[in-house]
């Protein structure tokens, strides 16, 4: 794994009191390297785990040319030598799903057929029932010549993928939709990444635990709770080590169990600049960390690294460090600008950035170029019926309750100026359907 040193030795316009959100994730990017430890698990544990191996299909799916209606099948010269605009044909038989036939209709004949049923040899359309009308007891059948087109109704062997195929990349993370396309290729068990055990504490001596009573001038600690539910939502393995206290010994023992014991620790508070305590001094004392101020809003203040206890076999005991910032809505906003990204590169997968869709903005908002900024939005149908954007209130970063009530990020790039409303803005959803 490169140092950090190395990576940003290599850049000429690095400035760590205002760094650009981009370099700040292309540094990351850089430093951060995959997890080696790989299981083989039953397709239905996979899910949300990272591929380690290229799925490739080993059959056709589907296996045979098979009808996508109810109806009649026969081949499409039918069509082409009917007299009148009538074909008629003959019935020889019927075909159901499941079943191999060993029909093979001439010109003038027809088979019935069930959807999904494997076609008859040489029959390459099907026309569907409720265009057909029967003759002579359902011994014929007779239909309009323009009701159909040849290849109509038919699904081709192989079409949802075929053999051979990359079906799956190494690095996808595994949706349910995979789950059945792995299901449909007959394959029990995939190889995965391990999971991530990610360890997080708050810092701060003016932070409680929920059930503590709550002295002047104290807070409850919700930034582990976020960091939970953020967490939980990537599937990593948590390590909740509590609120250490603002003291030389507790947070030097804390560094050193979370990264004998993790891939990656998370704290929030102690890495302002200027700030009183002794978080940074000790992330310092541990290894390759750096702090920098992000040309951001909110969270500006990061401290990012790789830190070890100098103890354990040759990488058990050491940690990718994110010391984020103590303000709530600052630690959810960097965790998803910077650390998601960095823990999904940590465990293998190749994730592509968030789409930003663009809207109107229902309103002006001011804003500085030479920083990006993530507001928070809620995106809804104006009365016009087209999307429409507007900031939740309050933009404050211990406001918290303004990241329950959005939906969104407006996100407004470090170019960016101030917005009139009406203007276009880019947003990021919270939420997808899957
Ligand atoms: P700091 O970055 O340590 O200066 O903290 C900035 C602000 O965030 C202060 O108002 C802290 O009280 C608050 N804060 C820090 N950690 C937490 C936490 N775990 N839960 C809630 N608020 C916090
Ligand atoms: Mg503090």
């Amino acid at each position: 794994m490169p140092s950090l040193q190395s990576v940003i030795s290599c850049l000429s316009d690095y400035d760590p009191t205002a760094l650009p959100v981009d370099q700040a994730n292309r540094i990351i990017g850089e430093v951060v390297e995959p997890v080696r430890g790989i299981e083989q698990l039953p397709i239905r544990s996979a899910l949300d785990r990272v591929l380690a191996e290229d799925i490739v299909s080993s059959i056709d799916v589907p296996a045979h040319d098979n009808s996508a209606m109810d109806g009649y099948a026969f081949r499409s010269e039918a069509l082409a030598a009917a007299q009148t605009d009538m074909v008629e044909l003959e019935v020889i038989g019927s075909v159901f799903a499941g079943g191999a036939g060993a029909l093979a209709p001439t010109a003038v004949q027809a088979v019935r057929i069930m959807t999904g049923a494997v076609m008859p040899a040489g029959c390459d359309t099907v026309v569907p029932q409720e265009f057909v009308e029967t003759v002579a007891d359902g011994a014929r059948i007779r239909f309009a010549a323009d009701c159909v087109r040849a290849g109509d109704n038919r699904r081709l062997r192989g079409e949802d993928l075929a053999r051979g195929q990359a079906a799956l990349p190494a690095g996808r993370i595994v949706q349910p939709a995979d789950l059945g396309l792995l299901a449909s290729l007959g394959i029990a068990e995939v190889r995965v990444r391990r999971r991530l055990r990610v360890a997080f504490f708050s810092t701060g001596d003016e932070l409680r635990s929920i059930g503590e009573p709550l002295e002047a001038g104290c807070v409850y600690d919700s930034n582990r709770y976020t960091l939970h539910g953020m967490l939980r939502r990537m599937n990593v393995e948590l390590l909740d080590m509590g609120v250490v206290r603002d003291d030389p010994e507790a947070l030097e023992t804390a560094f050193r169990t979370a990264c004998e014991s993790a891939d990656a620790v998370i704290t929030s508070g102690g890495v302002s600049v200027g700030e009183a305590d002794y978080t940074k001094q000790i992330m310092a004392s541990l290894g390759d960390v750096t702090f920098w101020k992000i040309a951001m809003r909110p969270g500006r203040p990061m401290a990012f690294g790789r830190i070890g206890s100098g103890e354990g076999r040759e990488g058990r005991d050491s940690a990718l460090l994110f010391g984020l910032p103590g303000n709530p809505v600052a630690v959810m906003v960097t965790f998803y600008h910077f650390v998601r990204a960095a823990l999904h590169r940590l465990m293998g997968a190749s994730v592509p950035s968030l789409p930003l869709l663009q809207v109107r903005s229902a309103q002006a908002i001011r804003k500085k170029p030479g920083r990006t900024e993530y507001q928070r939005g809620i995106l809804g149908r104006a009365t016009d019926g087209k999307w429409e954007v507007r900031i939740t209130g309050q933009q404050g970063s211990g406001v918290l309750r303004s990241m329950s009530e959005a939906n969104c990020f407006i996100v407004l790039g470090h170019e960016q100026d101030s917005v009139k409303a009406g203007d276009p803005v880019e947003v990021m959803l919270f939420d997808g359907l899957v």
